[in-house]
């Protein structure tokens, strides 16, 4: 195996010496860095230039120039190849050297700087990364360098004397081979073919593969040669990136741009074929919960095993793609219709709702799904997208482990939530949100303890909207964050005013959704609105419901701890219509609970209702807990409150959610009237006395 001197470009670019490709009409084919250098062109200016005419100083058909052997003529045969040193060059003069199949010559020159470009070439060919191969005209190997052994571990004496194409391994990673074999008939050259191989080991590697065509000096063709390098951990590397780009990579499932890929495909030949498909978007319930509670290593292991479930229980060619956190889309093309889609639905809710081991711990994890079918639904996949989420909205909002197909008049109710949404975001500026003030009053004496502040909404062309119709509008959109924000500080200013004009002493609560606790940052801006309306942080109460408690993470329960550090009384809400968790009250640094008005409402009449309430204060004394009850309307339940012990009461018997003003004057005649009462009468100065809890 000797090295053909006229090989490569790369070896050209290599070698130090000017190398120039001549035709046999002494014009200039080919020539590399050096050689443009020596020429002081640029580019391609040089290609089909006489040679004579660029250096007319060297004479081309006889020896010439210091160091060569005289008598020994050179001249410029066909596709002869000449090295020029440069003037600058150690010995300072020019030199013509052909190496054009004249190794003879070549070794005969008694010039260092030659022998040191054909070391050079040597250890070029043996350092570089990739390898040297050539083949005859039967595209048999009969060249590979030394690189093949190391790249591959294979000998290049097992490869010599055979085709590529016999040790090739078909499969997807492999190239197309049909036009790489219509190249090689037409001798034309390619780059970057890839070829799948086994390597010594046996494992499957890649190569990339670059060669040309040679033809001997009589213009017949007489093989190939190129290069070769193993791209086997780019090509893993490049694969790994297209699948992550495409899958999610916790299930392994497609992600949504696959998804919409799929779906437009799917769409296509349904369009054709005038088939169906049902498109369903799946929301694991309460999956935020167990995320919340049991960490980010349960919460994988749900949604992995949810992923193998909705994957087992559907055909080999339904297509299951997570779409979010917990939402999943599935496509079923030549579906049969809303009742094929319907079986498919109940088989998943089915499957999903069973337990889920997380570590030991028993799981239930149900899901919700929304339905929505090609062609009657939509024609096109943001359409279908689109509407089986809205479906999915309405089986949210009907219960857990339910199913919901698309009606036309869901895009109705769509468009008058985002309606709601828009003007909801104009109205903390134009001044259509205001706050009321709901006393409260210590069950025994009357005496106003603290105020509840309210929000309201006057929504332009709709009239005063209750929080209950907005707040969870607020919520889902994130509004909640800056409504919340803008009632803190707008409630601390007035508890502010109303105490500086010595009206009020007790604390003002407020109600802050559990989005806005779980904000970083938030106990700093609590702190900051405290600062800045100069109110002490005692005098403030923060209500939370049992939505907060159940988003239990390490950075909630350091928010609600670092408030009741700061002084803030933290308040459970609406108690006993959630979890009614009394462990979470031992856990949590809560100092009061309000008994949701539901259970007082028929607290006088209904034994049921009295069992609870009289349950809450016991359990919540002996916990050492204040207990407030609210939607207090009539004297009878004020006295059973009263009888059984609960410390605090708010409602309508005492007073309504008021407007400033009216509750301004409500405060002055609380506080006269407390000023004229005997002591003896039991009802205490309010401005005299401070309370705890
Ligand atoms: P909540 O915190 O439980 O507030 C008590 C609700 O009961 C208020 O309803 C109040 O007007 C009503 N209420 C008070 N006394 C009586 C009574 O004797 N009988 C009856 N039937 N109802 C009474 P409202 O103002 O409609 O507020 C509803 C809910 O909206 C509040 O429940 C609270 O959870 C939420 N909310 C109100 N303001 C805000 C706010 O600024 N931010 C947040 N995040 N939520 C708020
Ligand atoms: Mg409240
Ligand atoms: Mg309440």
């Amino acid at each position: 195996m000797g090295l053909d001197g006229s090989t490569l470009r790369a070896v050209e670019d290599e070698v130090p010496s000017a190398c120039i490709l001549l035709d046999a009409r002494g014009r200039i084919t080919n020539c590399n860095q050096a050689a443009l250098q020596v020429l002081g062109k640029e580019g391609d200016a040089v290609i089909g230039k006489p040679l004579a005419k660029l250096l007319p100083e060297l004479d081309l058909t006889s020896t010439n120039g210091p160091g060569m052997e005289a008598g020994k003529a050179i001249g410029p045969a066909t596709n002869e190849r000449w090295c020029i040193r440069p003037q600058d060059s150690a010995s300072g003069g020019r030199e013509v050297v052909s190496d054009g199949n004249t190794n003879d010559q070549f070794a005969t020159m008694p010039d260092r700087q030659v022998l040191d470009a054909d070391k050079r070439f040597e250890d070029f060919v043996e350092l570089a990364a990739d390898w040297f191969w050539e083949t005859d005209a039967d595209l048999r190997y009969n060249y590979l360098s030394a690189q093949y052994q190391k790249a591959t571990g294979l000998s290049p004496e097992s490869r010599l004397g055979y085709r590529r194409g016999e040790f090739r391994l078909n499969g997807p990673d492999d190239g197309e081979w049909d036009s790489h074999i219509a190249d090689l008939k037409a001798y034309r050259p390619f780059r970057d073919f890839r070829f799948a191989y086994l390597d010594a080991t046996g494992e499957r590697r890649i190569a990339l593969m670059s060669g040309r065509p040679i033809f001997d000096e009589a213009g017949t063709f007489a093989g190939y040669r190129g290069v070769g390098r193993d791209i086997t951990e780019e090509f893993n590397t490049q694969k790994q990136l297209e699948f992550l780009a495409h899958h999610d990579s916790l299930t392994g499932l497609p992600n949504r741009v696959t998804l919409k890929d799929r779906l437009e495909h799917i769409l296509a030949i349904a369009r054709r074929s005038g088939t169906g498909v049902a498109v369903l978007s799946v929301d694991l319930d309460d999956f935020k919960l167990v995320n919340d509670t049991l960490g980010h290593a349960a919460g994988d292991t749900v949604l992995c095993e949810g992923a193998r479930r909705m994957t087992s229980v559907l055909r080999e060619m339904d297509t299951v793609a997570r779409v979010g956190g917990d939402e999943f889309t599935i496509v079923q093309a030549n579906s049969e219709g809303w009742e094929s889609a319907r079986a498919s639905a109940s088989r998943l809710i089915a499957h999903l709702t069973e337990t889920i081991d997380v570590g030991g711990q028993k799981v239930h994890c149900g899901a919700s799904i929304g339905i929505s079918l090609y062609p009657d639904d939509g024609a096109s996949v943001d359409e279908l997208l689109r509407h089986a989420d809205l479906a999915l909205y309405k089986a949210k909002a009907s219960g857990r482990n339910s199913f919901c197909f698309f009606v036309p008049e869901m895009n109705e109710e769509a468009s008058k939530r985002r309606l709601l949404e828009n003007q909801l975001n104009e109205a903390q500026h134009d001044n259509s949100l205001f706050l009321e003030y709901q006393p409260q009053v210590e069950i025994e004496t009357g005496r106003v303890v603290g105020l509840e502040a309210l929000v309201r909404w006057m929504r332009p062309g709709h009239g005063l909207v209750s929080p209950g119709a907005f707040i969870p509008v607020a919520e889902r959109s994130g509004l909640i964050l800056d409504i919340d924000r803008w009632v803190l500080r707008r409630a601390c200013a007035q508890a502010k005013a109303w105490s500086d004009a010595g009206l009020f002493s007790g604390r003002i609560a407020i109600n802050l959704s559990a989005v806005l606790l779980s904000r970083a940052g938030i106990v700093d801006e609590i702190r900051a609105i405290l600062e800045a309306t100069d109110l002490s942080p005692e005098r403030l109460e923060i209500e939370i419901t049992e939505s907060v408690l159940l988003i239990h993470t390490d950075s909630v329960a350091a928010t609600l701890s670092a408030l009741n550090e700061m002084g803030v009384c933290l308040t459970l809400d609406d108690f006993g219509t959630g979890y009614s968790s009394l462990t979470y009250l031992r856990r949590l640094p809560v100092k009061k609970v309000k008994i949701d008005q539901s259970f007082i409402r028929n607290v006088d009449k209904d034994s049921d209702d009295a069992v609870i309430a009289r349950a809450i204060v016991s359990l919540g004394h002996s916990l050492g807990l204040c207990i407030v009850a609210e939607g207090v309307e009539h004297r009878d339940q004020w006295k059973f409150l009263r009888d059984e012990g609960c410390d605090h009461a708010q409602g309508y018997h005492f007073a309504r959610p008021l407007s400033t003003g009216d509750c301004e004057n409500y405060l002055r005649q609380a506080t006269d009237n407390a000023l004229t009462m005997p002591s003896s009468s039991g009802v205490v100065n309010l401005a005299a006395r401070c309370w705890h809890y």
